[in-house]
């Protein structure tokens, strides 16, 4: 029983799913790789990158393209929107009840949805309440 659970442990797609599906701040390659060292050392940035590739293809994480110097990787698969922020970089999620509606729309207008991103470009909730504290 315990050399099951060491075996499931240093699984490596596993051990990336889970940092993944753990965080909340869109981790890119570099993030994971790091996390991934404190766990098994001997992992490289490679087999990282190939794992989060198969991962993203298999529809287990998301590959997120909002932030445009690097892409970043997402362990919640439903349909959310994102914020990247423009005064300190953090992406955060935004819960939308609405993207079926527009998902409606578009589909009323005879097109097919593989695919619907939502982003938004701004300020998270930290840097705005600085702004406006400064601005007072
Ligand atoms: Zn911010
Ligand atoms: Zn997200």
């Amino acid at each position: 029983m315990k050399e099951a659970i060491f075996k499931r442990k240093t699984n490596q797609r596993e051990v990336i799913l889970d940092i993944v599906r753990n965080t909340k701040c869109h981790p890119c390659v570099d993030n994971i790789y790091d996390e991934a060292r404190e766990i098994m050392p001997r992992i490289s940035k490679g087999t990282v990158y190939r794992n989060i590739k198969l991962l993203s293809q298999a529809g287990m994480v998301l590959e997120l393209s909002i932030d445009h110097n690097v892409l970043r990787y997402d362990g919640s698969t439903h349909t959310h929107g994102h914020l990247l922020c423009e005064n300190c970089g953090a992406v955060t999620d935004i819960e939308l009840t609405s993207v079926s509606e527009l998902e409606q729309q578009v589909k009323q207008q005879g097109y097919k949805i593989n695919n619907t991103i939502v982003e938004f470009y701004g300020l998270c909730t930290k840097c705005n309440i600085k702004k406006d504290n400064h601005s007072n």
